[in-house]
């Protein structure tokens, strides 16, 4: 099972706002409450509810220790829950209709706890059972009355007395539906807010873990609008942000097709929305002011574009069609979520790009851009274990300009870098995708070609030579190189690396411009100098 869709059956079971223990824990602290409410009337109001004390105190006991045994039951899991539960809801009905009749039937001032029990029952569980207890309620209410008017049960109830149900009866018990269903409705409304804000921040959650596994700044930015798209519903969105503060360009894309092509830069609504610092609503992008989104969602009506702001500074906009009918509304509460996920979706693209930033920095050299000598070494290293394992060979060129030190003494030292910047790039360019070229130090640059065989290396070193010479430098400039393949002439990197610098060497004493080949040869784990 996946991470998300372990986390969403998590959430599936904890679809309630209020879990069962805890709403069973309010119930229980309830019947206390009424048992309370019962005994201080016995005790204090005797006189006024014409009940005798003893007979409250009895039951009033019973129907505690009932209960505690019930929820004692449903807690260890012995007996199936709901079904205690549903029996422990009859039970209060009964308690609370004996104690009504014990306090005057219809005109008892104890009526009100039916309510009360009613509410509770429509709040903590559901409507439905709220409309079961306000039948049971009648119904124990009607099965009471006329017991006593039949002089079944000794007639307390004065309407009970005179035989028939007065208007106070009947009110009594559609009492108890507009109570329940009230309740129910009123309570809807407020559980369906609740419930829709409980799935919005869930929403954020998942989107807030989905970015911590994405490394680069297009893969926030996608998995970003992935979700938002997602949790609203929308069909059409797009990205477009520059996290290094240039023009913004698509970041990601959301629609039919294929991505479109589009011209970075800063449109019209972009800018509204920046200012704005706040998510615009959008009826329609203007292809003259707003050419790039305009491009990429083509005929889009009703959009939501939101600023993507990080450390205060405008990184791009998240921009994201909610209808293509033009009479579309669209919810406050999901404009805000979107403006908060892209608050959230903005500094995990910033951190992203500053990730991939500092990567950058410690794999390339600062000043010529190409790979720097510690990527070299890594490099070198694997293709050198790849190639010993597929019985392939390795070559290294290392280039080293000539007469260097004499154009930093005449031109300068910013010439030379200069120089060292457009050599780094001739090489870097005469490269294949999958060779390496890196400043191995000062003026020397190594370049890692893999699977070129030593036949084929004095060929490729001589023509990068060239390149070098043929540049458009800033001032002239030859180079020498020393080639060395694995494993014709080193059984290992250190020594291919030694092989290569030694033949450059070779190429230095004899006049520099040239490249020379290693001519040691490598015998089982040692090399011999083949003079
Ligand atoms: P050779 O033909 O024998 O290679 O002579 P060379 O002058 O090129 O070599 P040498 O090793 O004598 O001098 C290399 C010079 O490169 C010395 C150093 O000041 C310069 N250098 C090293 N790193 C940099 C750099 O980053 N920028 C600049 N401008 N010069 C550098
Ligand atoms: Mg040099
Ligand atoms: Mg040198």
């Amino acid at each position: 099972m996946s991470q998300s869709s372990a986390a969403s059956g998590a959430r599936a079971q904890s679809n309630e706002l209020v879990s069962l223990a805890e709403r069973m824990g309010f119930l229980q602290a309830l019947r206390v409450a009424f048992a309370v409410v019962v005994l201080a009337a016995g005790i204090f109001a005797s006189d006024a509810i014409g009940a005798s004390l003893a007979d409250l105190v009895l039951f009033t006991a019973g129907y505690l220790l009932l209960s505690a045994t019930a929820e004692g039951l449903r807690r260890t899991g012995r007996g199936r829950g709901l079904a205690v539960v549903g029996g422990m809801l009859l039970i209060d009905g009964i308690y609370l209709a004996w104690v009504t009749y014990l306090t005057g039937g219809s005109e008892s001032p104890l009526q009100f706890l039916l309510y009360l029990h009613l509410i509770a029952v429509t709040l903590l569980a559901a409507y439905t059972t709220g409309l079961k207890i306000a039948l049971w309620h009648s119904l124990l209410f009607f099965v009471v009355f006329y017991a006593q008017a039949t002089e079944i049960i000794e007639p307390i109830d004065p309407a009970a007395k005179e035989g028939s149900l007065q208007t106070g009866s009947v009110l009594t018990v559609m009492g108890f539906f507009v109570f329940a269903l009230g309740t129910a409705a009123f309570s809807s409304i407020n559980e369906r807010e609740l419930r829709r804000r409980k799935v919005d921040l869930e929403a954020l959650t998942d989107m807030a873990q989905g970015l911590e596994n994405e490394a680069d700044p297009r893969g926030v930015a996608q998995a970003f609008l992935t979700n938002v798209c997602d949790a609203f519903g929308f069909n059409r969105g797009a990205v477009v942000a520059a996290p290094n503060g240039g023009n913004p360009s698509l970041m990601a894309f959301r629609g039919p097709g294929d991505v479109p092509e589009a011209k970075p830069g800063v449109d019209s609504v972009m800018q509204k929305a920046w200012d704005a610092h706040d998510s615009i609503l959008v009826k329609q992008l203007d292809p003259e002011t707003d050419p790039q989104l305009a491009a990429l969602l083509p005929f889009a009506r009703n959009l939501v574009v939101t600023p993507l702001f990080a450390e205060g500074q405008p990184l791009g906009v998240l921009a994201v069609e909610y209808a293509a009918d033009s009479g579309a509304r669209i919810e406050r509460r999901v404009v805000a979520m979107v403006s908060q996920f892209s608050a959230h979706a903005s500094l995990a693209l910033r951190n992203a790009w500053l990730l991939q930033q500092v990567q950058k920095m410690a794999d390339t050299d600062a000043l010529t851009g190409v790979s720097n000598r510690r990527t070299f070494e890594m490099v070198l290293e694997r293709e050198v274990s790849r190639a010993a394992r597929n019985g392939e060979q390795v070559t290294l060129v290392m280039v080293d300009i000539d007469h260097f030190k004499a154009i930093n003494d005449t031109h300068g030292h910013q010439m030379g870098d200069e120089v060292l910047k457009k050599v780094a790039t001739t090489i870097a360019d005469g490269c294949r995708d999958f060779d390496v070229a890196a400043r191995y130090g000062g003026e020397e640059f190594a370049i890692v070609l893999p699977s070129c065989s030593s036949k084929e290396s004095l060929v490729v070193a001589e023509r990068l030579r060239r390149s070098i010479g043929e540049a458009d430098n800033p001032v002239p400039i030859t180079a020498s190189a020393g080639v060395a393949t694995f494993p014709t002439h080193a059984p290992d990197p250190e020594r291919l690396i030694a092989a290569a610098d030694e033949a450059l060497y070779e190429s230095k004493r004899a006049g520099r411009d040239r490249v020379t080949r290693s001519r040691r040869r490598a015998q089982a784990g040692k090399t011999v100098k083949v003079d």
